[in-house]
Formats: structure tokens, C-alpha cells, sequence
């Protein structure tokens, strides 16, 4: 006989955690199905902008990530040869958007918010499937190899290569290969503490950034045919790539292990969704939009759909409304950044380099502004419908 749970999630990635724990707190009895032996994520970092910390902030865990993470923004852009484009500071952003950007271990997030669920909610090892999608007058039904689950409702968070996207939208085509490929490890630092940067060559970006725990996130992206691997290992493929850009990159390539550096292709959904659910399924995070990480949104765009689909699980076309547009404006984003930002045209780099010159040389307000109506945004449900921001007070009182 099939188990009955109110909420069926697929996925314990960070989209189906934080909506886990949102519909938790709703009171709704909430079972997470996760395909993995464990929740552990990828060994890298993960930035959240003020956008998923307010969301965080409903489910009252925005302050604990606060404490957890490091401010990012310090440092700035540069080219390969050590010359400043723009610089920043986190500042400027705690102060233009009411909260900082905050760099993290994944494994620290995915930790904060399985915490927020009984031990016996998430089920790991458990591959699922929709059988059926269900409708007004019948439960949907979700499989997995130990048996049935019948739900009120399904969360579909199985990832950018999502089976529930597939059997509900068929004749969707589904991601496609966004023309770049990354990189990204974890490492002890190097000595002192690298300064944070950004580094933009002809068609690759280099990226240092350091966690709150004294480890180092350091993650790069170039230009490259998909499926493409080193012909050794993927550390010696970054040292051919990047062993001559300035300082602290050598030094940082030198302390990574060979085991530790990540590859992966980076795909993205260039056509919307016609809708966010069918039936009493609602799909979120990278199975409903995945982007390039270019803006660094996907996770937050998950941790958004998760907060406002929590305040809509009795509404599921208001989950649709609220949440189409606004992630397909911001994956539309994030693509057009990746193709400025990875561009290997050199005219096109020389413009947009001394344009970030002139910009910086104003001030950082109009660099910032091109987050405007991405990381801006609020929740619709309390603490801030009541008027209250702990994102902006805590940024008052917490200023480094
Ligand atoms: C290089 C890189 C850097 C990035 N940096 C950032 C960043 O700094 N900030 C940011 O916000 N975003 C970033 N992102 C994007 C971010 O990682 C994703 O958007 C985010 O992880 C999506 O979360 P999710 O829960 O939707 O999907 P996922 O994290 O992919 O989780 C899906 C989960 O579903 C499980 N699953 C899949 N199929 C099944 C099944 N059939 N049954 C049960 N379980 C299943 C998977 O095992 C997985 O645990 C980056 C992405 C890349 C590639």
C-alpha cells in the first residue's frame, strides 16, 4: 500500500531543503526523497546575495548563514596581469541593498537546513519518479524502488536535469550547453589570507575568494567545447590555463590537490517553462530554470521559489505567476553576463574593460546597479510584509 505524506520533495539539494523546511514550518508533514547515499554537495563555495538571505530570513535562518559566511565584495575585477579594473567593497553592497553578498561552504548551508528537519524527514538513497501528477480530485503518486508515496503535493527539485520536467513537459527541449565550462576548489590557504579578486581574460575568469572557516573558494571558467576533459588532470589543465595570471592565482594553484578540482560544463535552460507545475506538482530551483552561474543566482533563485512556494502550496498557478518571470529574467541575465563576461573577441574586451574603468572611477553605486531588481528582492510573506528588515538592521549593526 502506497505511504501517505502531505509533501512529497524530490531532491535534497539546496532548493528541496529550503522548501522542505519552509512547508515544515507551515506544519505540513514533509518527506524529502534524495537519490544520493547522503546530502553532502560538491566541495565548493557558494555565494548568497541579499535576495536569499531575506528569503532565509522567513524560515529564521538568514542570520545563522549571516554568521557562517563571509562578507564577499572586497577586492574587485582585474585583468590577467595584475591591473585593476574596478575595485570594491562589501560594504557598498551591505549599504545599496540592506544586506551583503555572503560566501559559504555548500556543505554548511545543505547542513543549516536539513537541521530545520525532523531526523526522519529526508530519506536518502531513494531515487523517485512521478507516476502520476495527480489533479483536484486525486492525490499524486510519487515511486521510488522501496515503494509508493501519495502527496498532496510533490516539490520537484531534482536538479537541472530533472526527470519530473520531463514527464510533465515532454515536449520541452530541455538545457542546453551554454559554451563554457568551470572549475571550482576548496583549499588551506596559501600563506597569508589571498585578497579576493575577479580576473577577466580573453574568453576565461579566474576567481579567489576566501571562506569564513580560513579555506579558500577558488573557482574559473573559459570557453570550451562541451564534454571536453584534460588529457592529465584537471589541476594541470588550470595551471596551463592560468599559471601566468597575477598573484595570488599561481599560489593558489600550487596548494590545490589534483583530486579536490571540479569540473564542470556548464548548461542552462534557454526556453522557459510554460509553467511551474501541473497537477499538484510544482517544479523549482535548477529542474525549473537553470542558468549560468555567471550572476551566482541559481542557488539563490532556488532559495527564493522555496520561501514563495511555501506561502502559495494551496495555489499552485500563483506559485506559476509569482515566480516565471521573475527567474526567466534573471536566467536571461545571467546569460548575457556570461557572454560579456567570457567573451574571447578582443574589441569587445577592450570596450567593456574601459568601460568598468570609467564606471569604477565613479563610484561603486553604478557598477552595483546592474544587480538592481535581482538581488533587491523581498519575500511576500512576514517578517517583512510587517514592515520589519533584519536584513538591513543587522548590516547596521554588523559592519566589518
Ligand atoms: C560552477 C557553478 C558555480 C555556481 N555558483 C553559484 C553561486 O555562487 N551562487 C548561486 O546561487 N548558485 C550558484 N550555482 C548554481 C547552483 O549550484 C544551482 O542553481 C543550485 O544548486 C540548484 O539547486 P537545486 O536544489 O535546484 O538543484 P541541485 O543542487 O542540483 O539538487 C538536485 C538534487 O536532486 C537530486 N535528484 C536528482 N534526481 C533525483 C531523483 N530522481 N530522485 C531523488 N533525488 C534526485 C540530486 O541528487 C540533487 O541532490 C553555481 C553553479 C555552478 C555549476
Amino acid at each position: 500500500m502506497a505511504q501517505t505524506s502531505q509533501v512529497v520533495v524530490i531532491g535534497g539539494g539546496i532548493g528541496g531543503l529550503t522548501a522542505a523546511a519552509a512547508l515544515h514550518q507551515r506544519g505540513l508533514q514533509v518527506t524529502v526523497l534524495e537519490r544520493a547515499r547522503t546530502l553532502d554537495p560538491v566541495g565548493a563555495g557558494i555565494s548568497l546575495a541579499p535576495n536569499a538571505l531575506r528569503a532565509l530570513d522567513v524560515i529564521g535562518l538568514g542570520d545563522e548563514i549571516r554568521d557562517l559566511a563571509a562578507w564577499q565584495g572586497d577586492g574587485g575585477l582585474r585583468t590577467p596581469g595584475g591591473r585593476w579594473l574596478s575595485r570594491a567593497n562589501a560594504e557598498a553592497v551591505a549599504e545599496r541593498f540592506g544586506d551583503p553578498l555572503v560566501l559559504l561552504h555548500r556543505a554548511t548551508l545543505i547542513n543549516s537546513l536539513a537541521a530545520q528537519l525532523p531526523p526522519d524527514a529526508v530519506r536518502t538513497a531513494a531515487t523517485a519518479t512521478l507516476a502520476d501528477p495527480g489533479d483536484a480530485d486525486r492525490p499524486a503518486r510519487v515511486r521510488t524502488p522501496e515503494g509508493e508515496w501519495e502527496a498532496d503535493l510533490v516539490v520537484a527539485a531534482d536538479g537541472i536535469h530533472s526527470g519530473v520536467r520531463r514527464t510533465l513537459f515532454p515536449e520541452h527541449p530541455g538545457p542546453v550547453y551554454s559554451g563554457f565550462t568551470t572549475w571550482r576548489v576548496v583549499i588551506p590557504v596559501p600563506g597569508a589570507e589571498p585578497a579576493s579578486h575577479e580576473t577577466w581574460g580573453r574568453g576565461r575568469i579566474w576567481g579567489t575568494q576566501p571562506l569564513k572557516d580560513g579555506r579558500v573558494y577558488a573557482y574559473a571558467a573559459a570557453l570550451a567545447p562541451a564534454g571536453e576533459r584534460a588529457p592529465d588532470d584537471e589541476k594541470a589543465e588550470l595551471v596551463r590555463l592560468f599559471g601566468d595570471w597575477h598573484d595570488p592565482i599561481p599560489a593558489v594553484l600550487a596548494a590545490a590537490r589534483p583530486e579536490d578540482v571540479l569540473r564542470h560544463d556548464v548548461h542552462h535552460i534557454a526556453d522557459p517553462l510554460p509553467a511551474f507545475h501541473r497537477g499538484r506538482v510544482a517544479l523549482l530551483g535548477d529542474a525549473a530554470h537553470a542558468m549560468p552561474p555567471t550572476l551566482g543566482q541559481g542557488g539563490n533563485q532556488a532559495i527564493e521559489d522555496a520561501i514563495v512556494l511555501a506561502h502559495h502550496c494551496d495555489d499552485l498557478a500563483a506559485y506559476t505567476a509569482a515566480r516565471l518571470l521573475r527567474t526567466t529574467a534573471v536566467a536571461r541575465h545571467a546569460v548575457r553576463v556570461a557572454r560579456l563576461n567570457l567573451t574571447g573577441n578582443r574589441t569587445i574586451m577592450a570596450v567593456r574593460d574601459t568601460l568598468i574603468a570609467a564606471l569604477s572611477k565613479a563610484g561603486p553605486a553604478l557598477l552595483l546597479r546592474s544587480f538592481d531588481g535581482v538581488v533587491d528582492w523581498r519575500p511576500p510573506q512576514p517578517p517583512y510584509a510587517a514592515g520589519k528588515d533584519p536584513g538591513r538592521q543587522r548590516s547596521e549593526e554588523h559592519a566589518p
